[in-house]
């Protein structure tokens, strides 16, 4: 049985929190799920239904690019768009190089983000770099906005990476040249929140990100800033890449840091396929959050990778028949019956481990593996309740499922059914 969504499963490391809009980011709060944009910010029609898909998804931040005029100048418009689309997930202004004009310039687009995420690698060179960081912390100020100080070590400052490069150099037990570039990562994160403190921003409107691209890397760099600061985090890797690489690259290198008690919001970037669902990055943090026990967004279907025991395709079948449910009727079963997230299913190929598995679960069937009795016991709250036979297994536990869930979710339920001791917080 997966960890209950209220269980920790390990000790979160205290931060500030910081508010982005509606959405608490750190202090304990739910860890958040965000996402970013690909359209062109000045393509209005494009960016809308972006990031309405992405938030329709879950993400409960989305960034944008605000690389030119005509971005910012989109922006409010964009806002608009989705307030009457009833879309609220708050809007993150990704800027680098001419933010400070941008913001300047367009003080509708500062007003309509809810939060400026810096690069302090790109915020401006030897002496434009104090003045320009500091105009876009002063419009943070004046429009009372959050920043993220997203340093990557794609853009690194370079001052300070040659700074310590050169004090590594002649220092009498020189470190290898990736730990100078850990703390110089770190440093620029640091030096940049606390130039952003002198100028007025408080602990509690500044989150810190450090993204590098390899997971021992991240998890290097992350601990170390966790350990000297206490800002809100958030957490993923930088050109993760694309496919079966970029999703476990990100989750193995989100899940050692969420282990270990570091992360407040998290973002998987993925490189999409051409033409590919943009969601796809939204539903991956979800699952990396609600495998681990931290959050549950949707049932989980626990199902066997089948074996020589299941030569036919009616129990791959039935598995992606329960998966394809569950995404229809999520909407409507999430507005009707609270708490159906935290719902496990198991779907099993045959008698070596299906009983088990399923009475495990919240409801469970076991498929007739090959040479055994056409007939697949059902099992409800770790009880065995029924066996379907016949063609129309997958209807049959379509209905059990409805069934159960409003038995156990609806309007009544709190008076005729109450949740197993089980599954009890
Ligand atoms: S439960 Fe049965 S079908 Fe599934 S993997 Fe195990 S032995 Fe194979």
């Amino acid at each position: 049985m997966q960890a209950s969504a209220t269980e920790p499963i390990a000790s979160r490391r205290r931060s500030h929190v910081v508010r982005v809009a509606g959405v608490a980011v750190g202090g304990g709060a739910p860890i958040a799920v965000q996402s970013m944009t690909n359209t062109d910010t000045a393509d209005v029609e494009a960016t809308v239904a972006q990031v309405a898909a992405l938030a329709r998804a879950g993400s409960e931040l989305v960034r944008i690019t605000v690389d030119r005029d005509e971005a910012a100048k989109a922006v409010p418009h964009i806002r608009d768009r989705l307030a009457q689309r009833g879309v609220t997930a708050p809007l993150v202004g990704d800027f680098h190089y001419n933010g400070h004009t941008l913001l300047a310039d367009n003080p509708a687009a500062a007003e309509a983000l809810d939060k400026y995420r810096i690069n302090p690698g790109n915020v401006g060179f030897k002496d434009k770099k104090d003045r320009q960081f500091g105009a876009i912390i002063d419009t943070a100020l004046r429009w009372k906005k959050p920043v993220r100080i997203g340093v990557n070590w794609g853009s690194l400052d370079q001052e300070i990476l040659t700074r310590l490069m050169d004090e590594n150099a002649r220092s009498a037990e020189p470190k290898d040249a990736r730990a100078v570039m850990h703390e110089a990562i770190v440093q620029s994160a640091l030096i940049s929140a606390a130039r952003a403190e002198e100028l007025g921003l408080t602990a509690g409107d500044i989150i810190l990100s450090a993204k590098v691209s390899a997971v021992q890397d991240l998890v290097s760099v992350y601990t170390m800033l966790a350990a000297r600061s206490a800002y809100a985090l958030h957490v993923g890797l930088t050109e993760a890449g694309m496919g079966s690489k970029g999703i476990v690259a990100s989750t193995a290198g989100i899940g050692l840091l969420l282990q270990a008690g570091i992360g407040d919001t998290i973002r998987v970037s993925l490189t999409p396929e051409p033409g590919g669902d943009r969601t796809l990055e939204v539903r991956v943090a979800q699952e990396i959050l609600q495998s681990m026990g931290l959050r549950s967004f949707m049932p989980v279907v626990t199902a066997c990778p089948g074996c020589g025991r299941t030569t036919s395709t009616v129990f791959q079948e039935l598995a992606r028949n329960v998966q394809d449910m569950i995404s229809e009727r999520m909407p409507e079963w999430r507005r009707r019956y609270p708490g159906v997230e935290t719902l496990n299913f198991a779907v099993m190929g045959c008698i070596v481990n299906g009983p088990g598995e399923s009475k495990h679960a919240d409801i469970g069937i076991s498929l007739p593996g090959t040479g055994e009795a056409p007939a697949a016991p059902v099992f409800v709250d770790g009880k065995k309740s029924t066996t379907l036979r016949g063609p129309n297994i997958a209807a049959e536990f379509q209905k059990i499922v409805e069934d159960y869930i409003e038995r156990r979710f609806g309007a009544s339920a709190s008076v005729e059914a109450p949740p197993p001791e089980r599954h009890r917080a």
